[in-house]
């Protein structure tokens, strides 16, 4: 069921449950619909009252064209990003409602590869365990796929690049529409690689202005379970570190919808086993502020990930267009429709230029993937404009230097809770594979006879905050990481992490398949044999 905690709780009640999930994104909600049926009695805690939308809103960190977040509860979400307030990085990265940033995501996603797994010859600090590696290859990145509706049939060729845009290339065929490949070929450095989209058709009560938020997906299944309660406008404040992690919870009221609170009470959560799924800067928050210490725990808020991202990195200009099939593959525009029979009604896909598997396992150079576009072809309603531009995402390292701390004398402007102090900087692994992948796209397209003159930009990259990472990564040695691999926190009996915040490494990769494979097999972990 799904209830309203102001109104079903009083001041300095305490509930109980087997289990407590702190927030109701992908990692929380795809937690407590595995929990559905068993004999575990679960809570899961959501800060937002509603969902309202915000598409419209004009405010200055707005850039996405869909967005849905509790106006009041959101303006928590603030925090200083190398030493300046920046609502860009923190509001724009992470949405406080019923199913989280998926309500303002865009639905891109795949798993990640072998060699971001598989960092030996590196370091082993970045390195994810090799159980966590295998049970998510075995098992549950097909399990996370058949959540987000892909369907299984493509998880067991994602290893091999060329096999999988094989399999998208003939599924096309059948529709007749043309799928071709850039094949670089002629050096080992680039590949195409494939990444899908979760679809809007398949959303219960669809909205007309977004991809698949998963409250949709999931929420009406979780809310009739009989074992399972969701408590909105439930704002976990800390967890009560001496007291077996009770969870304190502050409810609100407003008169009207983006105002000021005018009424609050706390209430407690005490549960056999906790899971923060707060989103990645929020559950290393959460564990500062509850005053878990790095001095016990060294990896805490440490080695934060985003991915830094630089659009029209370079223009040129086309004198050959490519032909139909590769330009229809890497504008990102092919919708296949599946039958019900395989899972999957509805994706669109779309091609990027990747580093390869040898590449990435060259010492220091981070995984990146570079979007193509070769301009409009034009037709009776749209002019001919031959500029293409090459948009470049890459992998931040690891490093120990990049964190999350609590700023000093910070209060947020509703609970007056300390904010996140990042430090999220750029360093010479960054301009090494800016070059670097400039270089090989740029070749390629030459060698291709697409183009002639390049013109790199030099404008610097920017950190959006979608896709961070890190910041209570995973690690079997307490000195690098703050949780094992079965995502329970290194000396601490009940309290797990679940979301983008145990992911040691972050690869090129958009993260949230990832992020629900690993919840998956936490929930799995937790309801035992
Ligand atoms: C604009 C944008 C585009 C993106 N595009 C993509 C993409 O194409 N592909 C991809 O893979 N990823 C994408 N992402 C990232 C993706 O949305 C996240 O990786 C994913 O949603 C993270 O899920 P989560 O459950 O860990 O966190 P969230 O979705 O952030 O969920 C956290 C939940 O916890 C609640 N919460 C937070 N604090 C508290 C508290 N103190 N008490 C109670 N509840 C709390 C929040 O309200 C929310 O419901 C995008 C993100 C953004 C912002």
């Amino acid at each position: 069921m799904i209830r309203d905690a102001f109104e079903k709780t009083t001041e300095k009640q305490e509930l109980s449950a087997d289990i407590c999930i702190v927030g109701s994104g992908a990692a929380g909600l795809a937690m407590a619909h595995r929990f559905i049926g068993t004999k575990k009695s679960v809570i899961v805690l959501e800060s937002s009252r509603y969902n309202d939308c915000q598409v419209t809103s004009n405010q200055p960190y707005r850039i996405q064209s869909h967005r849905y977040e509790d106006p009041m509860v959101q303006r928590v979400y603030g925090g200083w990003l190398n030493g300046k307030p920046d609502p860009v990085f923190f509001s724009n990265g992470r949405a406080r409602c019923y199913g989280g940033s998926t309500n303002c995501w865009e639905g891109w996603t795949r798993p990640l590869s072998e060699s971001d797994f598989d960092q030996f010859e590196r370091s082993h600090v970045w390195i994810w365990p090799k159980e966590v590696e295998q049970s998510l290859n075995d098992k549950y990145y097909a399990q996370a796929m058949a959540y987000c509706s892909f369907g299984k049939w493509l998880f067991d060729c994602y290893r091999d690049q060329r096999d999988q845009y094989d399999a998208w290339i003939r599924e096309a065929a059948k529709r007749d529409i043309t799928l071709a490949t850039l094949d670089p070929g002629w050096i080992g450095s680039l590949e195409t690689a494939v990444i899908m989209q979760i679809a809007e058709q398949d959303q219960t009560g669809a909205r007309p202005d977004g991809n698949l938020a998963f409250q949709f997906k999931w929420g009406h299944e979780i809310e009739e379970a009989d074992n399972v309660t969701i408590y909105r406008n439930a704002n976990v404040r800390y967890l009560e570190k001496d007291n077996g992690n009770r969870v304190k919870a502050t409810t609100l009221t407003a008169n009207g919808r983006n105002t000021a609170p005018d009424k609050r009470h706390s209430f407690y959560v005490k549960a056999d086993q906790v899971i923060l799924a707060a989103s990645c800067i929020e559950n290393a928050r959460l564990l500062l502020h509850s005053g878990y210490k790095r001095e016990e725990w060294p990896a805490l808020g440490r080695y934060l990930m985003d991915h830094p991202r630089l659009e029209r990195a370079a223009t040129f200009h086309t004198e050959n267009w490519p032909s139909e099939g590769i330009f229809n593959f890497y504008s990102g525009m092919t919708r296949l429709y599946r039958g019900a029979n395989d899972d999957a009604e509805s994706t669109v896909v779309f091609a990027v230029l990747a580093s390869t598997e040898w590449v990435r396992n060259t010492p220091f150079l981070p995984g990146f993937r570079a979007r193509l576009s070769f301009g409009v072809k034009g037709d009776e309603n749209t002019q001919e404009d031959r500029s293409g531009s090459i948009d470049l995402l890459w992998e931040k390292m690891p490093s120990v230097d990049n964190q999350v701390a609590l700023r000093p004398n910070s209060a947020d402007p509703v609970f007056g809770d300390p904010l996140p102090d990042v430090t999220l900087t750029l360093d010479k692994y960054d301009s090494q594979v800016r070059q670097r992948a400039l270089e090989d796209v740029s070749n390629l397209l030459r060698d291709k006879n697409y183009t002639y003159s390049i013109k790199q930009s030099d404008a610097p990259p920017s950190f959006r905050g979608e896709d961070v990472t890190g910041a209570t990564r995973m690690a079997s040695d307490k000195d690098y990481g703050v949780v094992d691999s079965d995502c329970k926190m290194h000396d601490v009996d009940n309290l797990y992490i679940a979301g983008g915040s145990v992911m040691p490494k972050a690869g090129w990769a958009n993260p949230t398949l990832t992020i629900i494979a690993l919840a998956l097999r936490l929930a799995d972990h937790l309801k035992g044999p």
